[in-house]
């Protein structure tokens, strides 16, 4: 069983695809944190986000300490993960890992393009969004709590450029599958949002 997970930036994603595969026993991929893990190895190399050549380099040389990383969700490393993710050939260098991890033992898979190009024929597509407001003050929130200083309006703006880059670019553009289910959790908690893609999975398939 294949569930995909795609929206935005900070709509919850994560949060709800954890929940699923713990509760249908699923590996979960949060497919986010290879475009992270591909621009933190650029960043760190000194190199630029929309360089190709290194982009690609980094994004084949990926292993699975670089996944395991818990420094990755800073404001620099998400805004050239989004610029590494712009490049077709990083694009492609990562389908195969992801493909691979689903086809193995059935997966919930969180990201932009799920549905659409790694798993088009999942058994079950989400799309989670909300409000570009409600999504950078969760993010602002999560960045309060873990005691770094940023500034709610500066929050706004990043999530906003961000999803702007992900939903124009040219190569696999964030956007929802004709046969994904939207889920708009602007106004709906965690449980909530996670009762309701229970009942459309239970929809979808027979678990
Ligand atoms: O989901 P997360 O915010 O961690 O993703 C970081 C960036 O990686 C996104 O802004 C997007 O540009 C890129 N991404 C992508 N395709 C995915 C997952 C993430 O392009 N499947």
């Amino acid at each position: 069983m294949i569930i995909a997970i795609d929206g935005p930036a900070a709509a919850g994603k994560g949060t709800l695809a954890k929940r699923i595969a713990t509760a249908l026993n699923l590996p979960y991929l949060d497919t986010g944190i290879l475009y992270r893990a591909t621009a933190k190895r650029v960043l760190e190399a000194g190199q630029d986000p929309d360089d190709v050549q290194a982009a690609l380099a980094a994004a084949q040389a990926l292993g699975a300490e670089d996944l395991k990383r818990t420094d990755l969700r800073d404001a620099a490393t998400s805004k050239a993960a989004s610029q590494v993710a712009s490049i077709p050939q990083v694009r492609q260098a990562l389908l195969d890992f992801q493909r691979h991890f689903g086809n193995s033992h059935g997966a919930v898979l969180d990201g932009r393009d799920i549905g659409t190009i790694i798993f088009p024929h999942a058994d079950v597509k989400l799309f989670v969004t909300a409000s570009v407001e409600a999504r950078a003050e969760r993010r602002y929130k999560e960045f309060l709590a873990k005691g770094e200083a940023v500034g709610l309006a500066e929050v706004i703006a990043d999530v906003h450029a961000r999803d702007e880059a992900d939903r124009t670019r040219a190569a696999a553009p964030l956007m929802m599958a004709m046969d994904a289910e939207l889920i708009d959790t602007t106004s709906m908690d965690a449980s909530t949002a996670f009762a309701r893609a229970l009942e459309v999975i239970r929809k979808k398939t027979s678990r």
